[in-house]
């Protein structure tokens, strides 16, 4: 089943290969008949997230055979533009820092604008009504694009431009860290909670060599600040 005709209610999630993205893969695999993925390629220092995603997606079809079922194509879209024209620690070789305008150098402005509006564009494509993103305004970074009212407003201005019904579902938008770990352990148990801790990907600096009891990082960069303490509060330590 491809989705491109069926009508039948599927799925496309913006799945990056990091722990929230691929809580929202579960969450989707979860409610949805067919489930799509799709990746960016922006020159992101930490690309290694890129391939982590293949071990997730495996390892999640491996822990249900009903999400197996339900688990369709990957895509990977390239958008160097978007490295080019942005100066952050992101994309480029320079330390992580507050900017002037009180927001983590780390911040790619427009980037998830730009990632939704290539979702919707490959969703209408391909016959998906729905699009899963893991944006959160409750424990973050202050990117202005994570807000809840950004992405309503884009559904809106999404739909309206391609004259079509999308509809934008941000599941860990008002949940912090540690929810987000008991929703996935909700979601699949501790199969699941081993899995995404082992296999996906949150640390800038893209270090998969160093293993802690949360998952591999650095461990002192501000994606892996936020995914420790998140463990620690979840596991209550
Ligand atoms: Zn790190």
């Amino acid at each position: 089943m491809t989705g491109e005709s069926s009508g039948a209610p599927g799925a496309l999630v913006l799945f990056s290969g990091g722990q929230d993205s691929s809580t929202c893969l579960a969450w989707a695999l979860d409610r949805f008949d067919h489930v799509e993925t799709l990746g960016f390629d922006y020159g992101q220092r930490h690309r290694v997230e890129l391939e982590c995603r293949t071990a997730v997606r495996e390892g999640l079809a491996n822990l249900n055979p009903a999400w197996r079922q339900r688990l369709g194509e990957d895509h990977t879209v390239g958008l160097a533009a978007l490295g080019e024209i942005s100066n952050t620690s992101l994309t480029r070789d320079v330390a992580i820092e507050m900017t002037d305008a009180g927001l983590p150098n780390t911040f790619v402005p427009g980037r998830n604008i730009v990632f939704l509006t290539f979702a919707a564009a490959l969703a209408y494509r391909r016959g998906l009504k729905h699009i899963v993103a893991g944006m959160c305004e409750t424990d973050y970074s202050g990117y202005p694009d994570c807000r809840d009212d950004t992405i309503k407003a884009l559904q809106v201005a999404l739909n309206l431009g391609m004259d079509t019904r999308f509809v934008l579902h941000t599941p860990l938008m008002f949940i912090d860290k540690a929810e987000t770990w008991a929703m996935t352990e909700r979601l699949g148990g501790e199969a699941l909670v081993d899995l995404i801790r082992d296999e996906s990907h949150s640390c800038y600096l893209g270090d998969r060599a160093t293993k802690h009891d949360w998952g591999y990082g650095c461990g002192t960069c501000p994606a892996c600040d936020l995914r420790a303490a998140g463990w620690r509060r979840y596991r209550g330590g």
